[in-house]
């Protein structure tokens, strides 16, 4: 194991931090909230689907490549997103990460 795996390891099991997988907003993959409360909020809806999304539109997109291209499916990905109701991105990721358990 790297030396970055074990600090991580130790952050982890020095439980100063409670590590909660919830939905936060659109925006946030993520947040810390510091005393009183020593929370690590993770966005689990939205990096699930986001990261989805964002493959999805290589799939429809197949001419976009390179450098220039990855720019354009980022900015498509954060479109399609921000139109999408938040319920339904819940709903979606839900769906994906139980299709993940099925392997
Ligand atoms: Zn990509």
């Amino acid at each position: 194991m790297t030396k970055e795996y074990d600090r991580i390891l130790d952050f982890i099991k020095e439980d100063d931090f409670e590590i909660i997988l919830c939905w936060i907003d659109k925006n946030t993959y993520g947040e810390i909230h510091y005393e009183p409360e020593q929370k690590i909020l993770i966005n689990i809806y939205l990096l699930v689907f986001d990261t989805f999304i964002h493959e999805y539109m290589h799939e429809k997109y197949p001419e976009l490549k390179g450098l220039k291209g990855e720019e354009k499916i980022n900015d498509k990905t954060r479109k399609f997103v921000s139109r999408m109701k938040v319920s339904e991105i819940k709903k979606l990721a839900k769906y994906l990460m139980a299709e993940y358990h099925k392997s």
